[in-house]
């Protein structure tokens, strides 16, 4: 390649000579897709592919967290490498190697962004968030402060138009905010649609860490479970553990716990995606000689939050009762 090309032609020249999706499927199961190749996206957990790659137009595209770009940003984004060295990597035909995903600083610029997004988002009480909450019985009011949950308003997978978003900070095991975690969300407290969470920046081996007050800072029995939904409703029945929360299913066999933990009560949603979850997390923590609880919860709730609707109920009724009896 001949450095008298301009930075534009130098760029032409390489997208033509590496079709994208010979760069992207070294790295990316690709699968065809009407006129698109589709595959899950390597800069998010992603457990639907919604990561898009059309060779015709030299672009890939993620639904999911919105990366997207030719040959040269995929190569550059990918290997954390800047613009001149994912070129020369191309013209080089050299073979692209790549860092371990764990070790990979190439989610970095995601963190950034997932921090700031963090540090701009506002309590919850009275917004929509409040409101979502509210609507699955979980009422903020009878917790402590939850410190790890945020309200905010943002762009859903690329579109400039906000909407209202639970935010919840995904924590390392020292207590480090690597990615958040967003429930978008209607005005109305409604999800925004069926599948409305999204995760940013690193949330594998994180959790989102829901309080239970006084207990705070002792993680020696923890519960585990896989939505912040299940945990406040975990927290709302329980009250006498801090509780952790996976970003989804898949993350939890990486959930990273500190070495004071001796109990660990998981809490698997009542399906054979959460069962797995469980179990795998569960083999795991036995080895290292964690003592483990797995709670399964009667067939006739889907997870914890079903659950708390019942529970609601007894206690209501108990309530009732007792005033009926004075
Ligand atoms: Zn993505």
């Amino acid at each position: 390649m001949s450095w008298s090309l301009t930075a534009q032609e130098r760029a032409e020249a390489i997208k033509a000579a590496h079709p994208l999706s010979s760069i992207v499927g070294q790295h990316v199961d690709l699968k065809r897709c009407g006129q698109e190749l589709r595959g899950c996206c390597p800069f998010h957990s992603d457990r639907t592919p919604s990561f898009y790659v059309n060779d015709e137009k030299g672009q890939y595209h993620c639904f999911g967290c919105g990366a997207g770009g030719d040959v040269i940003k995929f190569v550059s984004e990918y290997n954390n490498m800047t613009f001149n060295e994912a070129c020369e990597s191309l013209e080089g035909n050299q073979r692209v190697i790549l860092a371990k995903i764990d070790q990979s600083p190439r989610f970095s610029a995601n963190v950034d962004l997932a921090r700031k997004i963090w540090d701009e988002a506002g309590p919850i009480k009275d917004t929509p968030a409040d409101e979502y909450l509210k609507r699955r019985l979980i009422f903020m009011r009878l917790l402590c402060d939850q410190e790890n949950l945020r309200f905010a308003r943002l762009p859903f997978d690329g579109s400039s138009e906000l909407h209202p978003a639970l935010v919840a900070a995904v924590r390392d095991v020292h207590g480090t905010i690597i990615g958040i975690q967003r429930t978008y969300l209607t005005e109305d407290g409604d999800k925004l649609c069926p599948d409305a969470k999204r995760s940013l920046g690193q949330v594998k081996g994180g959790a989102i860490r829901l309080s239970a007050g006084e207990e705070k800072g002792d993680f020696s029995t923890l519960y585990i479970t896989e939505g912040a939904e299940d945990g406040l409703s975990i927290l709302l029945v329980e009250r006498d553990a801090p509780v952790w929360v996976t970003a989804g299913a898949g993350m939890m066999k990486h959930v990273e716990l500190p070495a004071s933990c001796s109990t660990v009560r998981i809490v698997a949603d009542n399906d054979e995606a959460g069962y797995r979850a469980a179990t795998q997390l569960g083999a795991q923590l036995v080895k290292s000689g964690v003592r483990v609880e797995l709670s399964r919860l009667h067939e006739d709730f889907k997870d914890y939050n079903e659950y708390l609707g019942y529970f609601w109920e007894q206690e209501y009724a108990r309530q009732f009762g007792k005033e009926l009896g004075e």
